[in-house]
């Protein structure tokens, strides 16, 4: 998402409004102990929680917001374009999440309340809006799904599924890969034996082959072979799941309102995705996806997994 990060006059005065809302209504542990207040930014005195983004205040009243999100920006190179991978840190400990697909702005805004409640931090990659990311070099335009190349087989196959090829061109898309990864932790999250969530969205589609859903997984699913076990729910749409590499999270959320899938990492396609090089080199992997513009639903999803990995103490 490109949203501007400094807060217009107005909505800092809305927003002093809900810190000073939130500072008399709070649990005293959170004013006390966990949000940050009494520093200026733009102008303003803001009493609690400043520097995290206001536009994508959908929880601003939230009074059970207990940390700060601060960005860090790292440029990086991609070809001769440089896309701007954002780390928003709450310096909390918690999850790691990544959002990778620059479209999928429902992701980013409940990931971003749930830090606020939950601490944690959420990689997300900001290129031009749109899912899949365009590069030039030497003279040549490039274009894959940023979820298709963190292997080199993935990559191959995602740039030419877009059109041009090249041995430099898919270089210059793994180098993209590894950098975006260094940025994640990935490494230090497998080295601490921690896991990673991805937070993604889909569109709703009419047909079966038109939309991406945990029914894509089940049988007579576009995707049936690459799934072990599938645990449909009735009360929840299946555009909403958990899609998870390992049997344990499978076991942990199948309980629970939301379809959960669990890779089959022996027989999965190589198809360069995030789940396939996680399961590859054993970090634990959880996509949380849900429809675009299912908000509630998301950060529903977030609380359920973020609690249930709390109980079995498996953050
Ligand atoms: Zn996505």
């Amino acid at each position: 998402m490109n949203t501007s990060r400094e807060a217009p006059a107005s909505r800092i005065c809305t927003f002093l409004q809900h810190s000073l809302t939130d500072f008399i209504h709070a649990p005293k542990r959170s004013v006390l102990g966990k949000a940050r207040y009494g520093r200026w930014r733009g102008g303003f005195f803001c009493f609690c929680k400043v520097g995290f983004p206001i536009e994508d205040q959908n929880e601003c009243t939230d009074e059970s917001a207990l940390f700060c999100i601060e960005e860090a920006r790292t440029p990086v190179h991609l070809g001769e374009a440089r896309v701007e991978v954002v780390a928003h840190e709450t310096g909390a400990p918690g999850l790691t999440y990544l959002g990778m697909h620059d479209d999928e702005n429902t992701a980013v805004a409940a990931t971003l309340g749930t830090l606020r409640r939950r601490g944690g931090r959420l990689v997300e990659v900001r290129h031009t809006g749109e899912r899949n990311f365009t590069f030039e070099l030497e003279q040549t335009t490039y274009a894959f799904d940023p979820n298709r190349i963190f292997t080199d087989a993935g990559a191959e196959a995602a740039l030419r599924d877009q059109g041009a090829f090249s041995e430099a061109a898919l270089e210059a898309t793994r180098a993209f890969a590894e950098r975006l990864l260094e940025v994640v932790g990935f490494e230090q999250l497998r080295e601490e034996g921690r896991l990673i969530v991805t937070v993604h969205n889909n569109k709703p589609g009419f047909q079966p082959a038109e939309s991406y859903s945990a029914k894509s997984y089940g049988r007579g699913g576009e995707h049936e072979r690459e799934a072990e076990r599938m645990r449909p729910k009735r009360e929840t749409a299946p555009d909403d799941f958990f899609f998870v590499t390992e049997p344990r999270h499978y076991r942990l959320l199948q309980g629970g309102p939301f379809h959960v899938v669990l890779q089959d990492n022996t027989a999965m396609t190589d198809d360069g995705s995030l789940s396939v090089h996680a399961a590859r080199k054993g970090l634990p992997y959880i996509n949380v996806e849900a429809q675009h513009g299912h908000l509630r639903e998301q950060i529903d999803m977030l609380a359920y997994l973020n609690e249930r990995l709390e109980e079995s103490a498996g953050m």
